[in-house]
């Protein structure tokens, strides 16, 4: 009998075992494969589906940047951005007939951008998977957003998803997998990648050492892409925000150059109040090529 505690699991599926890829069954407080496999759902309600459940080299943001990505998100400077992605997904998902449908995002973070979408998809029965392998991330969105299902999974490795069980694969300025994508989307899903423009947050470059986030040629992508995915729209959004303390301070901490600054430029950037930004981002949407 399913526990009144972790409902969210009330399945495994569509989840993997990560160390002989079938599927999971949910017994107890743990996920189970066939094999014996076990994965326990933490006290926060997240399952832990690294290979052997280790940490991989690769641990992604510092828990620094994690809190200050949060606090920065929720204060809503890129709601604009999730109401775009909202509007597709809820847009994508209403002629899909209910049941089995499951949305992924692929590198959520602290899951602001998943939440967001399942406001604007309200009404319908939909799976919500979000996936990081920052251990510090996804501890804090399975405790922030109990209905969805949260796991520490590595994009380089196999992603512990079953064939084909995703409908809307979400990429939010994340690291990208192509033929991992492409084996967990069903044939008629939808890729959506979001990543930012040159120009997003452009004012910052007159600030010595820091750096934004690199920004990546929407062609590039779409040849990265190419053999596993066709291309089918292209959407920019461009908007401008006040930044001011305590949220400037988080912005510094979300952004990895300003961990390699000295003493000095730290303490300059601290002295700043206040901060006119641009923010800038292409979304893409590409569906799976037929084999
Ligand atoms: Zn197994």
């Amino acid at each position: 009998m399913v526990e009144e505690r972790f409902r969210q699991w009330q399945t495994g599926r569509p989840f993997l075992c990560p160390v002989c890829g079938q599927g999971l069954e949910r017994i107890t407080n743990s996920l189970r494969c066939p094999d014996g496999h076990v994965f326990d759902i933490a006290r926060e309600g997240y399952v832990n589906l690294l290979a052997g459940g280790k940490q991989t080299k690769v641990t992604g943001d510092l828990p620094e940047m994690v809190r200050a990505r949060r606090r920065f998100l929720e204060a809503g400077y890129y709601e604009p951005l999730a109401q775009m992605v909202g509007e597709y997904v809820a847009e994508w998902l209403a002629d899909k007939s209910e049941g089995e449908t499951a949305v992924l995002d692929v590198g959520c973070g602290e899951g602001y951008f998943l939440n967001q979408v399942r406001i604007y998809c309200r009404n319908r029965d939909v799976a919500w998977l979000g996936m990081d392998v920052s251990k510090t991330a996804v501890r804090l969105a399975a405790r922030r957003y109990p209905t969805m299902r949260f796991v520490v999974g590595d994009v380089w490795q196999q992603i512990p998803v079953a064939n084909s069980a995703v409908s809307v694969l979400l990429n939010i300025f994340a690291p990208r997998n192509p033929t991992e994508f492409r084996r967990v989307l069903a044939p008629n899903g939808r890729l959506l990648l979001i990543h930012p423009t040159p120009n997003h947050l452009h004012q910052l470059r007159q600030y010595p050492g820091i750096l934004s986030i690199q920004p990546q040629k929407t062609d590039h992508i779409t040849r990265q892409l190419h053999p596993w995915f066709q291309p089918i729209t292209q959407k920019q959004t461009e908007f401008t925000f006040t930044l001011t303390q305590p949220h400037l301070n988080d912005l510094w901490h979300m952004t990895p150059s300003y961990h390699h600054l000295t003493p000095t430029q730290k303490e300059k950037l601290a002295n700043l109040d206040t901060l006119q930004l641009t923010a800038s981002f292409v979304l893409q949407s590409f569906k799976p090529v037929s084999n």
